[in-house]
């Protein structure tokens, strides 16, 4: 592709409201640009590498015998009413009327749609186990969308349903998707790890997210560092994690039955919390929240945090009231002293508090994450360990550590949960009516491609990975002036497109330094520059990467190159 003809709008500045390097450089270098909030065009880069993404998605699910197909993304309410979704997905389900006033759901994702799809063509064992997938536009009114690509209100992903006759069969099918879930995230080379995840609502059922490793993540997790115990933070610090063995309570130095937390735990929980830089600390007490701003600067802090929690839907105490339930010397928006108040606090929280809920906002390290709302997720005591780095592991092997992810894709067995709220039965080979069963993989298409220009990016650009880069060469003229250059960059840019080669030919009239500026703006991973030496038919070869840079003669470029 030339570049003069191509619509690649690269510029300097940092955009305002871009906090992370893949939301400033996907912009920067013009990948993307923001139609409304939360809400992407991808251009012909940005569209380019998510075909690359999707292309490579495609071909592992293919290889496990996953069916592609497409599905609408405009639902009928109806569907969603049967599922009692309607309701529960609350304000994140986005929601329209057609001209007869009948209500639509925009699909936040499909397992509706599918199951009462599939319950009408699939009706005897013969025909299960069965696997679909597609690759489709999702549209989720995010509380908070931000990050770029990463959380949006319309995205690309991946959604694929499996539908069963037996535990075995569904227990098969996930295992075959997490193996390709594994493939697909190693060939877009990045560095994840899959962790057991909570499953939530839904009960008892097995289920992983797959987490890119970055600190602009929104997710922690919690690993061994000797075995391969690997959780999420909700599942790390579930209390029946930790009831595995009696060594393991033992050298955890648990006195206490999980639900009674003695005050030195709480103590100890909430110095560590602090120690870490958590900025406040949340307390239910009596059904109303006291809000405990730990440090910082109080004044901005408290009204951000107040308005975050209040915008949460968390009704706080007022400082009048946090007074009477706490006493004198705790104000909802006052500081603690640490170490003398956590105690207080603690023993507050242990003698008197029945139904004590701690939480931690993001602004910190927190090792408590809450529900109901991504910002903070409220956890009861006693429901949660407080799980600090170098404990042991809950699997007993090793000490734990804490790193930051971004979802990129999850796992699910949803056992018989649509099947049976939507009807989907099928004849079992007694000839009787037997519900299905089911599993639902995800893979933020969108996201993932946000999360890969996190791990591949350096002070200058994005550092595409090969497999996916929007072109393999970019080819530069540095002086469009010079006859000899522009005839060489001609000559070359036909040779490699003949030779099957994709290339982005930077033959616009510009001075070479906006030229390379934009070369590793952009990232391509092999740079071929034809300058001085145009004459003597020697060009410049530059690795993206490394910075390896090498002469070639124009004879060797297209060797060089493969
Ligand atoms: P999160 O916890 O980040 O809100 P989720 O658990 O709600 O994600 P799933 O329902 O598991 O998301 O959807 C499957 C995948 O879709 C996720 O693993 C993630 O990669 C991607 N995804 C979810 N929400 C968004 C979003 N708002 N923008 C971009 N990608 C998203
Ligand atoms: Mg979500
Ligand atoms: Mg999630
Ligand atoms: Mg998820």
């Amino acid at each position: 592709m030339r570049q003069s003809k191509s619509l690649i709008p690269t510029f300097k500045e940092i955009p305002a409201g871009a906090d992370i390097a893949s939301h400033q450089l996907l912009l920067r270098a013009g990948f993307i640009r923001q139609t409304a909030s939360g809400i992407y065009s991808f251009l012909p880069l940005g569209n380019r590498v998510l075909k690359k993404v999707e292309a490579i998605i495609r071909e592992e699910m293919d290889k496990i015998g996953a069916n592609e197909m497409l599905m609408p993304a405009l639902q009928p309410a109806e569907l969603w009413h049967q599922t009692g979704r309607w309701d529960t997905m609350g304000a994140e389900l986005m929601r329209l009327k057609d001209r007869h006033d009948r209500e639509f759901a925009l699909g936040a994702t499909h397992e509706e749609v599918v199951t009462s799809l599939i319950k009408d063509e699939l009706n005897s064992y013969k025909k299960l186990p069965l696997t679909v997938y597609q690759i489709q536009t999702k549209y989720r009114d995010e509380k908070r969308p931000r990050f770029g690509l990463l959380r949006g209100r319309e995205f690309v992903m991946k959604d694929a349903y499996s539908f069963h006759s037996s535990a075995e069969s569904l227990d098969e099918a996930y295992n075959d998707m997490y193996q390709a879930y594994t493939a697909v995230f190693t060939r877009l080379g990045l560095n994840f790890r899959p962790v057991i995840a909570d499953s939530g609502a839904m009960g008892g059922k097995d289920t992983h997210e797959f987490m890119a490793l970055s600190e602009v993540g929104e997710d922690i997790i919690a690993y061994s560092d000797t075995s391969a115990y690997a959780a999420n933070i909700e599942m790390a610090t579930a209390a029946d994690q930790y009831e595995t063995t009696d060594e393991t309570m033992q050298s955890l130095d648990k006195k206490a039955t999980p639900n009674q937390k003695t005050m030195q735990e709480v103590a100890d929980y909430l110095q560590h919390s602090l120690d870490k830089g958590l900025k406040s600390l949340l307390f239910k007490i009596d059904n109303k929240f006291v809000l405990v701003v730990t440090r910082g600067d109080h004044e901005v802090n408290d009204i951000k945090l107040k308005h975050l929690y209040q915008a949460n839907d968390v009704e706080l105490a007022t400082e009048r009231e946090t007074q009477q339930i706490i006493g004198a010397g705790f104000g909802s928006l006052g500081p603690i002293n640490i170490p003398e108040e956590v105690e207080v606090l603690a023993d507050y929280a242990v003698k008197y508090v029945r139904n004590v809920t701690c939480g931690a906002n993001e602004d910190g390290y927190h090792f408590v994450n809450v529900n109901p709302t991504r910002d903070f997720q409220v956890s009861r005591f006693e429901d949660i360990r407080f799980v600090k780095e170098g404990d042991l592991s809950p699997d007993g092997e090793g000490n734990l550590h804490f790193a930051r992810g971004i979802e990129i894709g999850q796992v699910f067995k949803l056992g018989s949960f649509y099947a049976e709220k939507l009807g989907a039965n099928f004849l079992n080979e007694q000839g009787k009516a037997s519900t299905l069963l089911m599993g639902c993989y995800g893979i933020g298409v969108s996201r993932t491609l946000a999360a890969i220009v996190e791990q591949y990016h350096d002070e200058n650009g994005i550092t595409w990975p090969n497999q996916i880069a929007p072109f393999q060469v970019h080819l530069l003229v540095m002086n469009s002036k010079k006859e000899e250059q522009v005839s060489l960059g001609d000559t070359l840019y036909q040779l490699l497109l003949d030779k099957g080669i994709e290339v982005l030919y930077d033959d616009r009239k510009e001075r070479a330094g906006v030229k390379f500026a934009d070369s590793d703006l952009i990232g391509i991973p092999v740079r071929i520059t034809v300058g001085k030496r145009a004459d003597e038919g020697y060009v410049e070869c530059k690795l993206r990467r490394t910075g390896e840079q090498t002469e070639h003669h124009q004879a060797e470029v297209i060797e060089y190159v493969q």
